[in-house]
């Protein structure tokens, strides 16, 4: 069972259990979709994708939480493309960019789509394609994409505006899940095992619930986001569909925590917690532990250019006590960090050699889709002194203790806020389209270690543009170009922006000016 791939499980569940269910959005249509039901409609859009589709070019996929997004996610790869999903939160200038990149053949929308510059597949459509599915589980299709073949492209933030697609081929896909489905080993998955999806399909999160769950034969609940905006609606969700295994960033674990019913005696079922994507901080862990004392919660670590996660570890009282900032984990199999040179003066943290982080193993990205210049910045092939192996640079910083990884922050202007991955000159060249502004920087605002908010310092072309009326103006136009966590709330106009002695953006003295103001 251990040497099927992703595909063969699906196969197989659909032959075998074909009447369990897979995946369900309990918003739409609660009982949701069986597995032979996901396998035969994905095979049917397959072969519609085979006798319509003539190039090989990765597929978008545009929606947000709908069964009919996984059937799309599956049948591009039984039909040998790769697919891109895209959430309906990314702006449609954005989603230009990414099919500019990709040159989508065609578009598979589970929701409206903004343009039919691609041809588009609309849901009704792929309804219909699906309602003639067979009723007798067809084998694999033999162009269904295998080995080093890219399964999915994910578009992460890129420094200068323009996204930059991560390639995730099949065998890091399967390399990454006989791994996540072993974690929190107690009680292995069943099919009683109800993975949370919270994360939007576009944030590689979601491959960690989408995929572990299907891997396992469990089922996949789809949480929308109307229902995580709503802090009275979250843990009835969680109750009433019998949610066990939690997966979502330490940030919405925390706004969960606001409701004193999100706890072990209202959600019996849920004994799972996995966090990945930012820092667990203490406080979270300990706060979860009081209110789920038998659960297993595990930290996370990794990035979408190394297939979601690469190390864990089981947090308890113990290790909260212990440490803080929490560990980060041990290494999976067939992967292993090297810290790299000191940067920024940071040499030693409580004896530790501290450094960039490098990743090597089986779960590294072939790299940026179409963007061979990005790719061998990011991954190297790093001497080790006996051998040369092909490394990913991700740009943090940390330490190993003992073989454990601790991270200690970011080298360069990436952050994290709720989650989400975000390049500071992503936002800034954002910015800086607009014809009323000269120049401008965007500093993250820090509490305890954590991104709390974002604050835009401006210089505008015209200084008698009233402020009020500028803010308006720079919100509006950001909203066209970048999704809604990118937008700073606040924003200070200056006449200039402050400058080091070496002519870089002097950050530090922008922190001061906003935190004067
Ligand atoms: P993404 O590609 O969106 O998953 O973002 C990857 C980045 O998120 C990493 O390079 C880290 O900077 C950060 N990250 C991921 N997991 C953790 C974690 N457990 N603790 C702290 N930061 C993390």
């Amino acid at each position: 069972m251990n040497k099927l791939t992703i595909l063969e499980r699906i196969h197989k569940y659909a032959s075998q259990n074909g009447d369990r269910t897979a995946v369900f959005n309990p918003c739409e249509n609660p009982s949701g979709m069986t597995y032979k039901e996901l396998y035969c409609r994905a095979v049917k859009l397959a072969e519609y994708l085979n006798n319509t589709v003539n190039d090989t070019n990765p597929i978008v996929v545009y929606g947000h939480k709908n069964p009919y997004s996984i059937v799309s996610f599956l049948a591009c790869v039984l039909s040998g493309h790769s697919y891109c999903p895209v959430d309906v939160s990314v702006p449609d200038s954005r989603i230009d960019m990414i099919l500019d990149q990709t040159q989508s053949g065609i578009v598979l929308a589970t929701e409206e789509f903004y343009s039919d510059k691609t041809g588009v597949l609309d849901l009704k459509q792929i309804v219909e394609i699906c309602s003639c599915a067979a009723e007798t589980v067809k084998p694999i299709p033999k162009e269904s994409i295998s080995g080093d073949q890219t399964f999915y492209i994910i578009f992460t933030s890129g420094s200068t505006g323009n996204p930059k697609g991560v390639e995730i081929t099949s065998n890091n896909l399967n390399n990454f899940l006989s791994w996540s489905s072993t974690l929190g080993d107690e009680k292995p998955y069943d099919p009683d095992t109800v993975f949370l999806n919270q994360a939007p399909f576009s944030f590689d999160l979601s491959v960690m619930d989408l995929y572990t769950s299907l891997y396992c034969g469990s089922r996949l609940c789809m949480m929308e986001k109307k229902v995580q905006a709503d802090l009275g609606a979250i843990t009835p969700f969680l109750r009433e569909n019998k949610i066990s295994a939690f997966v979502s960033t330490p940030s919405f674990a925390n706004m969960c925590l606001v409701d004193k019913n999100f706890n072990s005696e209202t959600l019996p079922e849920l004994t799972r917690f996995f966090f990945c994507g930012e820092t667990l901080e203490n406080k979270t862990a300990s706060k979860l532990i009081k209110r789920f004392p038998t659960a297993v919660i595990q930290n996370t670590y990794g990035p979408t250019e190394s297939t979601v996660a690469v190390s864990s570890v089981r947090i308890t009282e113990e290790i909260i006590e212990r440490y803080d900032p929490l560990p980060v984990g041990y290494p999976k199999e067939n992967t292993d960090f090297i810290i790299s040179e000191p940067v920024n003066n940071i040499e030693f943290e409580n004896g530790h050699k501290t450094g960039e982080i490098l990743i090597t193993g089986d779960t590294l990205a072939k790299g940026y889709f179409g963007r061979k210049d990005l790719t061998d910045k990011a991954f190297v092939l790093y001497d080790c002194g006996t051998d040369k192996v092909r490394a990913y640079r991700t740009g943090d910083l940390g330490y190993l203790d003992k073989g454990q990884l601790f991270y200690k922050g970011r080298i360069d202007l990436q952050i994290k806020l709720n989650g989400y991955r975000i390049e500071i000159g992503d936002i800034e060249s954002s910015i800086l389209k607009n014809e009323i502004v000269s120049a401008c920087a965007v500093i993250p605002r820090i509490n305890s270690g954590k991104v709390k908010s974002l604050a835009g310092v401006v210089v505008l072309t015209d200084v008698n543009i009233e402020k009020s009326a500028a803010e308006e103006k720079i919100i509006s136009e950001l909203k066209k170009l970048v999704p809604p966590y990118m937008i700073p709330q606040n924003y200070i106009f200056l006449n200039v922006i402050p400058m080091t002695d070496n002519g870089k953006v002097d950050r530090k003295k922008l922190i001061s000016i906003i935190e004067e103001n």
